[in-house]
């Protein structure tokens, strides 16, 4: 869990598939009032792991909105891209513990056996001694977990119960790419040395997955504080998209939405999220 000597670092760790919006202002600001509130460092990343949705011309765009916004982070900017050797290094460390085993099953192979997309992995290559080879994906073994404490201090809810069980055995190395936004994200959180995780809500079901990651690998638990998203104004129970470049800040800048404005629009939520934690 949570040491004292850690330094405070917080990070806004955006993924570049898609156009900021005023949501990812948000967090970002957010991010950065905690890090100034608590006497820290605010850090940015660029999750761009997924070299299928990866798109260059929006990191320009990611760390353009965060000039224009006055963030400025306290270290390097760092990029998952140039990063794969580290990320090969924690999957090897997990099949070393043999909590992560190979896996072939195709999504057709996986309806097959449930019926349901959304249902949990049904386990079929866990006993199968599948060889691994390049075309393997790797997946945790969520039993390997069951007697761990995967729970974690969330600011705003207090302290979270993890049900690793109800994600199953969750892809934790893609045969693409060798890792996962999980995997990928836990390793960097540690190497940047981050105390809190800010993030939307949206992310919270995932993070079962975090703690056990960070419990296989040795790695302290960060202070979560997940946030409410900032919802689509015109549709309250809609969230803002990243495919919706009507909502994009870079738009909205072009067309003379200032820093003020902005930031006066967000303040009483900011001030909210103040009061709630
Ligand atoms: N890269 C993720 C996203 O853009 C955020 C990851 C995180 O904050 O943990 O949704």
């Amino acid at each position: 869990m949570q040491s004292n000597s850690r330094p405070i670092r917080t990070r806004f760790a955006p993924s570049p598939t898609g156009y900021l919006h005023k949501g990812h202002a948000l967090s970002a600001l957010w991010a950065a009032r905690r890090a100034e509130r608590l006497g820290g460092d605010f850090l940015v990343r660029i999750e761009d792991i997924d070299h299928t949705r990866r798109r260059p011309e929006m990191i320009d765009d990611i760390l353009f909105v965060l000039e224009w916004l006055g963030l400025t982070p306290a270290r390097e900017v760092i990029n998952q891209h140039e990063r794969r050797a580290i990320y090969q290094a924690g999957l090897e460390e997990l099949q070393r513990l043999d909590v992560v085993y190979p896996c072939t099953c195709t999504r057709a192979d996986i309806i097959a056996v449930t019926g349901d997309p959304s249902a949990p992995y049904p386990g079929t290559c866990r006993s199968r001694n599948v060889p691994a080879s390049a075309n393997t994906a790797w997946r945790l073994r969520h039993e390997s977990f069951a007697d761990q404490d995967l729970s974690w201090v969330d600011l705003r809810l207090g302290r979270q119960d993890s049900d690793l069980a109800a994600w199953g055995d969750v892809i934790i190395a893609r045969k693409d790419i060798a890792t996962s936004y999980h995997l990928a994200h836990v390793i960097d959180d540690h190497f940047q040395q981050v105390s809190h995780v800010t993030r939307g809500m949206d992310l919270y079901t995932q993070t079962p997955i975090h703690r056990a990651l960070q419990q296989a690998l040795g790695f302290d638990a960060p202070v979560y504080d997940h946030h409410p998203l900032l919802m689509s104004l015109e549709e309250p129970h809609k969230k803002l998209s990243k495919r919706d470049a009507s909502t994009s800040l870079m738009a909205l800048v072009e067309q003379g939405l200032t820093r003020e404005e902005l930031l006066q629009e967000l303040h009483p939520l900011l001030s909210q999220l103040d009061r709630q934690t």
